[in-house]
């Protein structure tokens, strides 16, 4: 620890966003850096605690505690706090293939489970991190990550996300001769078409996945395996397979009107729109002068949000069949688990700042959809609810009736989550699946039914974070090299 008296010293600081209203003007980043000095003290508020709980990433009450990669948050704090910025990076790159996806969008359980954040604002962790990768790159520090030597094993990996891309890195630097397919027309899964450009700009992406070119990592796009490309040639063409197809099967909302014109997955709007961004022309689903009702929350319904603020819709309504969160931990979330408090996230702030006031309606459900003569959707009826018990004990939602009215919609986007991967390859390779529907695998061996195939990241354990999914990716690989090899010196 650089300087053991800094936590209580200096108080907690976070670069200034671009203001909402200018940020809404266009597609690029909106955080900021913060200049060298603030970030030196920043770093020297972690107390490099006896026990610190920032790293463990564990699973409490179902929610990560931590940073799920382990990331060697103490060491590397105090490299920055001492402007040891090129040992603060080889820190970093122990643990983490790609800190300039996770600094820029990870929730940062890390910060939830810091000592300091028991009675004071925790360490902004993952602010340094960022600002130890982009200072890396900016130097032409990042190292072009190839193996001394080959093995002459082949390896396919199926999905270019952060697991995927995770995996494949890993692969390659054991020596295995890697080959990453990607469906889509762009390396990236939901790093380049799901997270759109303001949150994770995509040269970010392109930048990474050109170093791992470099390395010796083919990617090969439009191969959509199980359809354009048989998995039984995969099978017979390579030693090994890591699956990591991400959860791509959106939830439904079964209700009246569904079939209306202008009722989307919310992924049909954001692939659309980025792949408009980034070709500078194309059909797009656009919510300019429209009334946006985007039901439910997370990141997709944020970036939904965000999205729709960018193409100037003319009113915004987010509804959300939860509580509002308490604006602190409540007693039964105590430290160091996720904490489960109300704040407002990007997308929120852009609505709050346009609209005047925080778009998300809480304990609100769908019941229909209304449609015009033309087919088009013109509104919701929604009604309140309360959470109560069923026969069986499970909570459940029970509607509150007198409390049902229509809201104006011209466009609807669904955001309800995911429900596993798609069954095309389970089907092809004979895999198990979970009852979840995912790929079925350990954590930890990540080893299918069939030998020699392996799963990680969404398709294996859900709909989760680039953080666990970058943690999966380096798993596979792990099991897979031992699986190839015998033994393994992956981490
Ligand atoms: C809109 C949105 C915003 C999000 N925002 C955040 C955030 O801010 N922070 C965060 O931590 N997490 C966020 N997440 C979650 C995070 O993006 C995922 O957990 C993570 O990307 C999962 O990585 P993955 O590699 O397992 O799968 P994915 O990123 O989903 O990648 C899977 C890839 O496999 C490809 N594929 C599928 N089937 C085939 C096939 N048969 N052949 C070839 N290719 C195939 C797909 O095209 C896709 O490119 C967000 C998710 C969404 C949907
Ligand atoms: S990857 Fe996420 S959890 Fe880990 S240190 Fe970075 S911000 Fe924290």
């Amino acid at each position: 620890m650089g300087k053991p008296t800094g936590f209580m010293e200096f108080k907690r600081e976070l670069p200034q966003d671009q203001p909402e209203l200018e940020r809404l003007k266009n597609w690029n980043e909106f955080h900021r850096h913060l200049p060298e000095e603030k970030l030196k003290l920043q770093g020297a508020r972690c107390m490099d605690c006896g026990v610190p709980f920032c790293h463990v990433g564990t699973l409490l009450a179902g929610m990560a505690s931590g940073c799920p990669i382990n990331n060697l948050i103490p060491e590397w704090n105090d490299l920055v706090y001492r402007g040891l910025w090129y040992e603060a990076l080889e820190r970093l790159l122990k643990t983490n293939n790609f800190p300039e996806f996770t600094g820029r969008v990870c929730p940062a359980p890390c910060e939830g489970s810091c000592v300091l954040g028991i009675n004071e604002p925790p360490v902004t962790i993952k602010q340094i991190e960022c600002e130890i990768i982009d200072r890396a790159w900016e130097k032409g520090w990042v190292p072009i990550p190839a193996p001394a030597k080959r093995t002459g094993k082949k390896v396919a990996v199926v999905g270019s996300g952060p697991a995927g891309l995770a995996a494949a890195e890993q692969l390659n630097l054991a020596g295995h001769t890697v080959t990453v397919f990607e469906r889509a027309d762009r390396v990236g899964g939901l790093l380049m078409y799901g997270i759109p450009n303001m949150k994770l700009d995509k040269k970010v992406v392109t930048r990474r996945v050109e170093l791992m070119e470099k390395a010796g990592v083919k990617f090969v796009t439009n191969a959509e395996v199980g359809k354009t490309l048989p998995a039984e040639k995969l099978r017979k063409d390579f030693d090994g397979i890591v699956l990591c197809t991400g959860a791509t099967q959106p939830r439904d909302l079964g209700i009246e009107g569904r079939n209306l014109k202008g009722v989307h997955f919310a992924m049909e709007f954001l692939t659309a729109n980025t792949k408009r961004v980034l070709n500078g022309s194309g059909d797009f689903i656009s919510a300019e002068g429209k009334d946006v009702v985007v039901i439910g929350g997370g990141d997709t319904g944020t970036d939904c949000v965000g999205t729709s603020m960018r193409h100037g819709c003319k009113s915004l309504a987010q509804l959300e069949i939860l509580p509002k969160p308490p604006t602190t931990r409540a007693a039964d979330n105590p430290w160091p688990q996720w904490p489960k408090v109300y704040k407002l996230d990007y997308g929120q702030e852009e609505a709050a700042a346009k609209f005047g006031a925080d778009p998300r309606q809480y304990l609100v459900t769908a019941k229909r959809f209304v449609g015009d003569e033309h087919g088009q959707v013109k509104g919701i009826e929604i009604v309140n609810i309360e959470w109560g018990k069923d026969d069986k004990g499970r909570f459940i939602p029970k509607n509150i009736a007198g409390s049902e009215r229509v809201i104006p919609a011209q466009l609807v986007l669904l955001a309800m989550g995911f429900l596993g991967p798609e069954d095309t390859i389970a089907k092809a390779l004979k895999l198990e699946c979970d009852p979840r529907s995912n790929f079925k695998a350990e954590h930890g061996n990540f080893s299918t039914n069939v030998p020699g195939v392996f799963a990680a990241g969404d398709c294996r354990r859900g709909q989760s974070l680039v953080v666990w999914a970058i943690n999966e990716g380096r798993g596979a690989a792990r099991e897979c090299d031992r699986w190839l090899m015998g033994s393994t010196d992956l981490p």
